[in-house]
């Protein structure tokens, strides 16, 4: 494997107010960076101190957006260990998106041995508090100045680190849904099914429409036919429905999350059915109206389950579950999160240690 090179600050910053961290508010005082040019391949990784990077005005990402990115966590045991959840399929992900954006693929297990150096340089960032964790964002960009659309010949690859709050520090709380009929997400052949940066500019719309009737996040149907479920906000949808759960099959616009299939995988751990098939907008409607959806929730590295309390599709609005959490939803948080922070065996092997 190559060897990564670290320069230590000479400079470290102030420890910012553990108690009230928010959301990729703080970063730590080094970063990952390594290189990509025809000649060398993917070459000179490094780990620096923190600070701004410099890019030609014409490089490629600035205008073509050319980039892709990865979100994870590690996470503080009671016994002082620091642990990684299933990094090398953020890094298998990664390269999925890669791929698609014709950027170069970069070797997984140096990835994510990237990932833990540079996590024990940081090792006095790693919040401790009940909850908290430290969010480590990856992602590529196109570094070329060219003003041609094709792609680019260098790439950097870099990975930053942010100590976050704990996402619900009053216990899992019911968000409220508005199901968007204008914007779409992605559509199949697009790029809805990777991480790439330029999806999520196109979802600030719809979001903010959200927001301003009160709502938290907008559920988006597929783009072609406007009549299937896809997503929610950046976060994959389940519902119970009588007694199976069923979430959007991946047709190629939905985004494969790593909580999503680790949710599925604990399911049929416990014997409780689940589907993945297409679920169109009448079907939910009528199961809301029948009484026969019990839960429904969102699932991502974030909030790792939220339960949605109300849906709303225009003026028509429905309450599920009484607009509390359902004990499915709490069963998978309490597993997941268990085992994320070692307080539960890890019977899957999907934890590392840093
Ligand atoms: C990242 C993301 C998810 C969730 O993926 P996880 O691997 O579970 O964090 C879901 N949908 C979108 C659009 C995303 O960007």
């Amino acid at each position: 494997m190559k060897e990564i090179t670290i320069v230590r600050t000479s400079n470290p910053k102030k420890k910012p107010d553990y108690s009230n961290l928010g959301f990729g508010k703080y970063y730590t005082d080094h970063m990952f960076l390594m290189d990509y040019s025809p000649d060398l391949g993917w070459h000179d990784p490094r780990i620096v101190p923190y600070g701004p990077i410099s890019l030609d005005p014409a490089a490629m990402v600035l205008h073509y957006a050319q980039t892709t990115f990865e979100g994870m966590k590690a996470y503080r045991t009671g016994d002082g260990r620091t642990l990684l959840f299933r990094p090398w399929d953020n890094f298998r992900r990664l390269n999925s998106s890669d791929n698609r954006l014709c950027i170069p693929q970069i070797d997984v297990d140096f990835a994510v041995e990237a990932v833990k150096t540079l996590l024990r340089v940081d090792m006095d960032w790693m919040p401790t508090e009940v909850g908290t964790s430290m969010y480590i964002r990856p992602f590529v960009i196109a570094t070329e100045p060219h003003l041609g659309v094709r792609a680019s010949n260098s790439y950097l690859f870099a990975i930053i680190l942010s100590p976050v709050a704990a996402y619900y520090p009053e216990g899992m709380a019911p968000v409220r849904i508005y199901v968007e009929d204008e914007d779409v997400r992605a559509v199949r052949g697009g790029t809805g099914e990777v991480k790439a940066g330029g999806n999520y500019a196109a979802t600030i719309r719809a979001q903010n429409k959200a927001a301003e009737k009160g709502y938290t996040q907008v559920l988006w149907l597929d783009g072609v036919h406007r009549k299937y479920i896809e997503e929610v906000g950046t976060m994959n949808v389940f519902f119970l429905i009588d007694d199976t759960v069923v979430t959007p099959a991946l047709t190629g616009s939905i985004l494969p999350g790593i909580t999503r299939m680790s949710c599925l995988e604990m399911l049929r751990s416990w014997s409780i059915p689940c589907e993945e098939r297409l679920i169109s907008v009448d079907e939910v409607k009528t199961a809301l109206r029948n009484g026969r959806i019990r839960e429904a929730f969102g699932t991502g590295t974030a909030a790792v389950i939220s339960p949605i309390g109300h849906l709303a599709f225009g003026e028509e609005t429905y309450e599920i579950n009484n607009g509390s959490i359902g004990p499915v939803s709490q069963r998978l948080y309490d597993e997941l999160t268990g085992i994320q922070w070692g307080r539960l065996p890890d019977k899957y092997g999907w934890t590392t240690e840093v």
